[in-house]
């Protein structure tokens, strides 16, 4: 069988490293923010090559915490609008919302699934205060062209990078790009803790020092609180974990594009559409290789026969989820057609090239 992510295989080559590395949290008798934190910090903004780090409890928080930043500083008031993909994962969407913000869902460019530029304009409205890109599939969004964007209207750009831990767009990291940037580290990510993370990323010295207090019930020195807060720390055990595995990170980003270039010049079949990357390799890490298929059932099914285990991201788009009502109304004919066609094959750093090699057989093996 092979599995879509195998996260035993993952971890395995650190094994020995990641139980030194609890054996010395566990060791130290400190859990929560100490040194292992403070140092993960730091070594996360030099891999991501500037920035400050502030270590968080996972990617959702990361996003919601920004901009509840920015609601503080009275940049943001209730009702104001954030630009958002109408085609990403719901996590996006529930920071805007838990804030009290409108999220202004945007179709995608078919290409890249990401935020398509040339309907920014159209979205843009007086209330408009953010713009929100998701690096989605690990394919950096077109920074340039919603940075342009952002600068015309006076708007901060909140990039959501939980997919995306090292893409780069001319040669600067997505994470640098924006006023500040959420990054998650759910064991599936390209950068996974072995439980819950996330980190947001800013270069703005005042927003670092407001979410430092932020995720710790807003208080900037143990036991006084100038604002109020939620418990949102990333742990002593998490941030060691994440410090050994860091300093691969850009290696198993290598071994991803590898399977994806084996995947992409190997898979020939008229019903199966491949992802689109562009010219640059760097701008995409691949946390998912994902696929179009007109009827999707079909071909799952047909891929499960063959032992070839998929996933699909994501079945249901966020403006027809239960949670949404008020979006249920939306016409978005791309989203839709993406949420209802996209078939994710295996990928991971630890696929091996046989692996991939019965992928590859499988697909061009479907007949419809
Ligand atoms: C995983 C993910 C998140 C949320 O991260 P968690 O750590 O699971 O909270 C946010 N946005 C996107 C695009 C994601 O894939």
């Amino acid at each position: 069988m092979v599995s879509f992510l195998n996260l035993k295989d993952v971890n395995a080559p650190y094994r020995d490293a990641l139980v030194a590395a609890a054996t010395r949290v566990i060791d130290s008798g400190w859990f929560v923010h100490g040194r292992e934190h403070e140092a993960f910090e730091q070594e996360f903004s030099a891999w991501l090559g500037g920035g400050i780090t502030i270590g968080v409890a996972n990617g959702l928080d990361a996003l919601t915490l920004v901009l509840r930043a920015w609601k503080q500083e009275e940049f943001l008031r209730d009702g104001d609008e954030v630009i958002v993909p109408a085609n990403t994962y719901i996590a996006s969407i529930l920071a805007v919302t838990e804030n009290g913000l409108v999220p202004v869902l945007v179709e995608p460019d078919e290409r890249t699934f990401n935020l398509d530029p040339s309907r920014l304009e159209a979205a843009w409205t007086p209330r408009t205060r953010v713009v929100l890109p998701v690096h989605l599939y690990g394919q950096a969004a077109d920074m340039p062209a919603i940075t342009t964007f952002a600068s015309r209207h006076g708007l901060r750009i909140l990039e959501d990078c939980a997919q995306a831990h090292g893409a780069t767009v001319g040669g600067r990291r997505v994470g640098l790009w924006g006023d500040a940037a959420g990054f998650s580290f759910y064991p599936g990510k390209n950068l996974g803790a072995l439980g819950d993370g996330g980190a947001i990323v800013t270069r703005d010295p005042d927003l670092a020092g407001r979410l430092r207090a932020l995720r710790n019930y807003g208080s900037h020195v143990k036991y006084e609180n100038r604002c109020q807060g939620p418990n949102s720390r990333l742990d002593e055990m998490q941030a060691a974990l994440l410090r050994v595995k860091l300093p691969h990170l850009d290696a198993e980003n290598s071994r991803r594009r590898a399977v994806a270039r084996r995947y992409r010049g190997a898979i020939a079949n008229p019903l199966v559409s491949l992802p689109w990357c562009g010219g640059d390799e760097s701008s995409h890490v691949w946390h998912l290789f994902v696929v179009r298929v007109a009827s999707r059932e079909l071909f799952v099914r047909h891929l499960a026969d063959a032992a070839i285990q998929t996933m699909v991201h994501y079945p249901i788009p966020p403006h027809r989820q239960e949670c949404y009502p008020a979006f249920h109304g939306l016409d978005l004919p791309i989203t839709s057609a993406i949420h209802r066609e996209v078939v994710s094959l295996p990928m991971g750093p630890a696929l091996t090239d046989t692996e991939a090699d019965a992928v590859i057989a499988a697909v061009n093996a479907y007949r419809g």
